[in-house]
């Protein structure tokens, strides 16, 4: 399957690479299939053809953003009265547009407690389903099919599989409805574009696909053609990003300045049963508590001379960042506290370069 995908679809012209249609509207009659590209656009449509092998999935469609995706697939499936289940461990704005405006429009939402069991123990009859597969930034894994089993055929079971990718894990093979992808993280890979994904059956892509048509959130050519470009080195770079992210989540369980370290392919995982069996690899996300209080977050950072301090994850260089001050820093107190996000809580998202280049640059922060 992924030689398929670099291998590439040619064009009428016989070009080794699919090109960038850099046109908003297409001339009628010959041009009836696209007519304008917030509807749809050749490239963009090759960028979801792609992705739906790489997601063994009947359809796609693609997004402006990782949030796009999302927003527009819970437009899509929630009404006043639909009750959602939701694992309160994910990215903030994806809690944030549940509880502060889905909530708000009447869907009733149960958040559960981070960790699968706790998911699965909840007294509450669900029509809709989100977590995040591996989820961001407790690295919690979520087993579709343990989802699927135990609530049945019912519910819509909406997967978030950004952290793991669909290199480690198939989550619609496993169980799950949608997946969705912010494609501005190790789906693309190298920094340099935002966009998102939703894929699975037709029929349910179908709706997602007309919402986004009406909310507008559509990706543009010159995404997709990036987007493409970086997917077809995913298994690559995914083997490289597992095997660092393993080696460096070990070396930091063995630090004298750390105190836990949160990554699904250690032994010491919560989920390590069921990750050592499901997942092809731990992906890029490594979390770890120092066991020292930072006194300033931004001058300990600035320490390193080679990781940025980065609001992303997913690239070919190691990134770090600090979710109480950053990416989770929206969240009220109380919330952090209940997913165990705390001053001292540091996440790194590694790359692709030699192990020892950023364990010496860690060392200055440790
Ligand atoms: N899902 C997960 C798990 C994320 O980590 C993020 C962003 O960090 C998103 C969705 C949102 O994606 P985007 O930034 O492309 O809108």
């Amino acid at each position: 399957m992924w030689d398929e995908i670099i291998k590439s679809r040619l064009d009428s012209n016989g070009s080794l690479r699919f090109p960038v249609y850099l046109s908003s509207a297409f001339n009628l009659p010959e041009g009836e299939r696209y007519r304008y590209s917030r509807e749809n656009n050749p490239t963009v449509e090759e960028l979801a053809r792609v992705i739906s092998l790489t997601e063994d999935s009947e359809s796609t469609t693609c997004f402006s953003s990782g949030m796009a995706a999302i927003s527009s697939t819970f437009m899509s499936l929630l009404k006043p009265g639909t009750k959602l289940l939701m694992g309160s461990d994910c990215f903030a704005r994806t809690y944030n547009l549940a509880q502060k405006i889905f909530r708000q429009w009447g869907v009733e939402i149960c958040f559960t407690d981070p960790g699968l069991d706790n998911l699965l123990s909840v007294n509450f009859k669900p029509d809709v389903i989100f977590t995040e597969t591996i989820s961001n930034p407790l690295t919690r894994f979520y087993d579709q099919s343990a989802i699927r089993s135990h609530f049945g055929d019912e519910p819509v079971i909406i997967a978030d599989s950004t952290l793991s990718t669909a290199f480690n894990y198939n989550s619609l093979n496993d169980g799950a409805d949608v997946s969705l992808q912010s494609l501005s993280k190790f789906a693309s890979g190298h920094n340099d574009a935002i966009g998102g994904s939703a894929s699975g059956k037709t029929k349910i892509i179908e709706d997602i696909d007309q919402m986004r048509r009406n909310l507008g959130g559509s990706m543009d050519p010159l995404t997709a053609f990036l987007v493409k470009r970086g997917l077809e080195t995913l298994p690559i770079r995914m083997e490289r990003i597992n095997r660092n992210a393993l080696e460096i989540s070990r070396r930091l369980m063995e630090s004298s300045k750390v105190e836990n370290v949160l990554y699904p392919m250690l032994e010491i995982h919560p989920d390590y049963r069921n990750t050592s069996q499901k997942l092809k690899g731990g992906g890029g996300i490594v979390t770890f508590y120092l066991k020292d209080k930072i006194q300033n977050v931004k001058e300990h950072l600035n320490k390193l001379r080679k990781i940025p301090r980065a609001n992303t994850l997913g690239g070919i260089e190691t990134g770090i960042s600090h979710p109480f001050s950053m990416s989770h820093r929206s969240l009220l107190l109380d919330e952090m506290k209940r997913l165990g996000i705390n001053e001292r809580m540091l996440r790194l998202s590694l790359g692709i370069e030699d192990i020892e280049y950023i364990w010496d640059d860690l060392q200055l922060i440790l």
